[in-house]
């Protein structure tokens, strides 16, 4: 492994975008030559423990030798093929894995490329359906404050209306009925104010309101929110009452990461629609799906338009089918449970920050360690200082948090601690 291409970072900082930043004064960028487990090298040399997992979805770590294989064969087999009026052994069964492992009633699968869309697809299911039964007076989501669903703009729509990258956007998009962001705590005790405010909210709403959305158990980009399960099964319960269907955001919590499969079986329920994407490919490709039950699969083709009105050029695509299809397997022969749970007792070592004034809350959940800080830190600032530690973490507003693959061995995970604890001790944030 020595051959690896020089990386012009000159061009890459005048002429590419990289996510959220400035063209004219973009924060640095890192250039990595390779990858292996939970490392990520270096072009200057240094190698990474990885504190992200690349944003959720790197779960078996880099380069696992059995997601290597089954890209390979199937790119010799065939990369792609058309999925109108074609399909093909990877989708079928990837589409038989998924439905035997997200809770039931889900039982229908569309396919699409990326997280974004795969909640593009969700509203368009829950708006379509509604339209299907002769109801045309739903027609808008409700969802709670300090969401995260995606950058595409109805996704956008249901971001946090103040604190997300969006709010310049506002009268660009459509409005929808928002609630509270869940108060009551994970692990803490139940609130039941806020259940009754939520129940007010439906009462009021519920006429107009075509589906509610909402990340269980996990608000993520919106802050590393914890929530009280019983707010999920309430929001379960009304739904069902008001005649509203339920959307649940897994892209970031599902496969595991919150120690259930799907975030949502902490609350033992299950959605009318559910996303997934990030760690579906292990980490490896873009993939997303959308799942829904038989009840609204069937309503919206009962309907006027008779289909469902969406399908990307790549969708099914046979070479992220097949990653898919691997890293499931994986995750299912792999005692991910026993990893999650090692992860988190090690994850215990974040706790050391309670002690630092600068520190506000340190809370864990599965494969998820945050650490809140009371200012927001200087990205490039306090980055450089994890470099120098020989870390890859990306903090985020005052959060600095780590969700590593499954794979990190126990004393890395508390490296990344110990780099966090004495990065906000020597303020080199
Ligand atoms: C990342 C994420 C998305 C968007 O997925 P992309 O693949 O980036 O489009 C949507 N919802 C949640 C909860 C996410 O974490």
């Amino acid at each position: 492994m020595s051959d690896f291409r020089a990386i012009d970072k000159e061009f890459d900082k005048k002429y590419i975008w990289h996510p959220y930043t400035s063209m004219l004064n973009p924060l640095p960028s890192y250039g990595v030559t390779h990858t292996d487990q939970n490392k990520l090298y270096l072009d200057t040399g240094e190698v990474l423990i990885d504190g992200m997992a690349s944003w959720w979805s790197a779960i078996h770590g880099y380069n696992h030798p059995k997601l290597v294989s089954a890209i390979t064969q199937q790119a010799q087999t065939m990369s792609h093929v058309m999925f109108g009026g074609i399909t093909h052994a990877p989708a079928v069964e990837l589409c038989k894995k998924l439905v035997a492992i997200t809770p039931e009633p889900l039982n229908r699968v569309f396919l699409a490329d990326s997280g974004s869309v795969s909640v593009e697809v969700a509203i368009k299911m829950a708006l379509q359906y509604w339209i299907s039964k002769g109801n045309t007076q739903k027609n808008k989501l409700m969802t709670a404050q300090k969401g995260y669903h995606g950058d595409t703009f109805a996704a956008m729509s249901v971001c946090d209306p103040v604190n997300s990258m969006h709010s310049m956007y506002q009268g660009f998009l459509p409005e929808h009925v928002f609630v509270n962001a869940p108060r009551a705590k994970f692990g803490g005790p139940v609130d039941l104010a806020e259940l009754e405010q939520l129940e007010q909210a439906f009462h009021t709403h519920h006429r107009e309101v075509a589906a509610f959305i909402i990340e269980p158990i996990v608000q993520n980009a919106g802050g590393m929110n914890f929530y009280n399960p019983t707010y999920l099964a309430k929001l379960r319960e009304l739904c069902d009452k008001y005649d509203v269907l339920l959307i649940l955001d897994e892209i970031a919590t599902g496969f595991g990461r919150t120690g259930k499969l799907f975030a949502c079986e902490h609350a033992n329920i299950s959605p009318d629609i559910m996303c997934i994407g990030k760690a579906l490919t292990g980490g490896t490709m873009t993939l997303s799906a959308t799942l829904t039950t038989e009840k609204v699969a069937i309503g919206i083709s009962e309907g006027e338009a008779g289909v469902l009105m969406h399908g990307p050029t790549f969708m099914g695509n046979p070479l992220a089918c097949a990653v898919a299809n691997a890293s499931i397997d994986l995750l299912i022969e792999t005692n991910w449970q026993q990893q999650i749970t090692r992860i988190n007792q090690a994850m215990s070592t974040l706790k050391r920050c309670e002690a630092l004034d600068e520190v506000t809350n340190v809370r864990t959940l599965g494969a998820i360690g945050v650490v809140e800080i009371d200012k927001n830190v200087d990205v490039a600032k306090i980055q450089r200082f994890f470099v120098e530690q020989g870390i890859w973490i990306r903090p985020f507003g005052k959060l600095i948090y780590i969700m590593p693959p499954y794979i990190t061995p126990t004393e890395d995970i508390e490296r990344l601690a110990n780099a966090i604890y004495q990065a906000i001790e020597q303020q080199q944030y």
